[in-house]
């Protein structure tokens, strides 16, 4: 079956829920008028329909492997990603002055969204170099940007993320690879990364890592780590790939899924590198790839989800099974099915629009410097990734479930989207770290941005009351039950209290999100039309486990460690 962009739930989502003109106000974003959007939009999804997703089983069936030292990708990737690159679907949001779009990122989200759902082993090499690209333009010189931007833009170059190493994980402080200076001002790295996605490939003509690594006189912990741009071949004075650096790919990865993309072992034998923002400083420039990355591997949980989705809903309008009690119908006529249809669509539209407020928050941020919007964008990103991420995982498991047994059987695809974005809540810091991140660092103000979301959706809640009273009333009421957990975990003085329960809480304020998004559209929609039954459906069947979900977040840690390890062994 083929895979439709929806690019009308974007186009709808910007007008009418997260209301991307407020972007056109800025002078940064000035030019970008509706009808620019909606050209990209209808460009980038027709790239993703028919270039993008026809190659999405070739990288389940014949994954990325690695032959005499080099990596050959899946057939049909290296065409599909010359297509992305052409399309400038990689610097969508980058600067303009080395080659970038300037798009807004609420703008590259959507962009990003089609393609994951297309080919999300394949996007997550643009996912990454955008990354890359957003880093090197904060803290690199302007002689590493003037030689790395453009070509990372123009999709000639790849660009990777190097952070993990078997004894360092979610504890990046740990790692031990080592870099010494070198006479020339460049660095020497040394060490062994581990689960290097798209570490290389045979389409890119040069690959740039950002690795980091510590200096002999760094600190301990994350506070002693420098970040390096490390290219697979050296640029030549004419800025091509020039003689080959001294790093190699020792193995890739077989994997639960996204066999199409490489995720590799990498070694780095005193490879040059050069620096990146200050020494013992990497990693508050490796956080704004990080932040980068984080909401759009949430974009990918909400990509996986619609693909998900349309396909089960394509085989549940053919699959006759039984009578219905609407009569001689396919299984979608089943409440059941019925059921799991609905949870999927309501859950995807949540997950997008949570995901494309952030973007909207991290480009208000951007364009008017404003306090306010930096800590709303700082706020929402954890959930935006742990939120886009779980949906991702729930509706596709959903999806093969409606396809009963064929779920199970390869050949329908359903089983790909769940294998695919399984990894989604564990790689860009784990959904318990997001959640940790919640409650610790984005309370750290007092409250004060969780506060000023939860005003906003109280006080839509009340003026819909005229409109929409039932559905009003219950989002109002959820809202109190989200203020009271909140106040709750900012009154915990032992962070340990709060992380006792943060993925509920985490879960719960998104819960609420979602409710706020649908009552949102059901608004919009004014006559009695789908978004308003799906709103009442989200409201009356969905929204009611936030209450489950904070009672969970406020019991604290005690009864987890009353649990001893002989408990849990027993
Ligand atoms: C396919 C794939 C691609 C990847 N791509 C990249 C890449 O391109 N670049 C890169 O650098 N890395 C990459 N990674 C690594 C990925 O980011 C890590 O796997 C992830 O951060 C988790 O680290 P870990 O695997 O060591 O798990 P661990 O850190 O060992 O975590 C195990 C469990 O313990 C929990 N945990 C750990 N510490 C804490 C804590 N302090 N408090 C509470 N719970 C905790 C975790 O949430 C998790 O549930 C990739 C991994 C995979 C599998």
């Amino acid at each position: 079956m083929p895979y439709r962009a929806p690019t009308g739930e974007y186009e709808f989502i910007f007008q009418n829920l997260i209301k991307l003109d407020q972007i056109q106000g800025t002078e940064k974003f000035a030019d970008v008028d509706g009808d620019t959007v909606s050209a990209i939009l209808t460009e980038a999804g027709r790239m993703s329909e028919e270039v993008l997703y026809p190659t999405l089983r070739n990288g389940d069936l014949t994954p990325a492997v690695l032959e005499n030292g080099k990596v050959r990708t899946s057939p049909g990737f290296a065409e599909a990603f010359q297509s992305m690159a052409e399309g400038g679907w990689i610097s969508t949001a980058a600067d303009p002055e080395y080659g970038g779009m300037g798009l807004p990122f609420t703008v590259t989200m959507a962009v990003n969204e089609m393609m994951a759902s297309a080919n999300l082993a394949l996007q997550l090499n643009p996912l990454l170099t955008q990354g890359h690209i957003e880093a090197l333009e904060a803290h690199a010189t302007e002689e590493i940007k003037q030689t790395y931007l453009p070509k990372l833009n123009s999709g000639a170059w790849n660009g990777t993320m190097n952070l993990t190493e078997p004894q360092a994980g979610s504890d990046v402080g740990a790692l031990a690879t080592k870099a010494t200076r070198n006479d020339d001002g460049s660095y020497a790295i040394t060490g062994q990364k581990i689960f290097i996605t798209w570490g290389d490939s045979d389409f890119a003509e040069n690959v740039v890592h950002l690795v980091l690594a510590r200096l002999s006189d760094g600190g301990k912990g994350t506070k002693g780590i420098s970040l390096f741009v490390v290219p697979r071949h050296i640029p030549d004075e004419n800025g091509e790939p020039g003689v080959a650096n001294s790093l190699k790919v020792v193995s890739l990865e077989h994997k639960m899924g996204i066999h199409g993309s490489p995720t590799a072992v990498m070694q780095y034998d005193g490879a040059t590198g050069w620096l990146v923002g200050e020494e013992h400083d990497g990693m508050k420039c490796m956080f704004t790839m990080m932040n980068n990355a984080r909401l759009n591997v949430g974009g990918q949980g909400v990509g996986a989800a619609e693909g998900a989705y349309q396909h089960a809903l394509a085989y549940a309008l053919e699959r006759k099974q039984g009578r219905t009690p609407l009569g001689e119908g396919t299984i979608v006529d089943h409440a059941d099915v019925r059921r799991m249809l609905a949870t999927m669509k309501a859950e995807t539209f949540a997950a997008r629009a949570i995901a494309l407020e952030t973007a909207l928050a991290i480009d208000m941020g951007n364009a008017t410097g404003t306090a306010d919007w930096k800590a709303r964008a700082a706020f929402l990103t954890p959930i935006a990734k742990s939120f886009g991420t779980d949906t991702g995982i729930k509706v596709a498991d959903l999806g093969i479930q409606v396809h009963g047994g064929m779920g199970f059987i390869e050949e329908t695809g359903a089983a790909q989207y769940a294998r695919d974005v399984r990894i989604t809540s564990i790689y860009e810091g784990t959904n318990g770290i997001q959640s940790m991140d919640l409650v610790a660092r984005k309370l750290m103000d007092g409250g004060e941005a969780a506060y000023a979301l939860i005003d906003e959706i109280e006080s839509f809640a009340e003026d819909a009351r005229g409109t929409r009273p039932n559905m009003a009333e219950a989002v109002w009421q959820a809202t109190e039950t989200l203020r009271e957990a909140t106040e709750w975990m900012v009154s915990q003085g032992n962070l340990n209290e709060r992380f006792a329960g943060c993925v509920p809480f985490l879960n719960g304020f998104a819960r609420v999100l979602g409710a706020h998004y649908h009552l949102k559209a059901a608004c919009a929609e004014g006559s009695e039309g789908p978004r308003t039954k799906l709103a009442r459906f989200y409201i009356s069947r969905l929204l009611p486990e936030h209450a489950g979900a904070f009672a969970h977040a406020m019991q604290g840690a005690k009864g987890l460690y009353d649990l001893s390890i002989g408990d849990l062994s027993a």
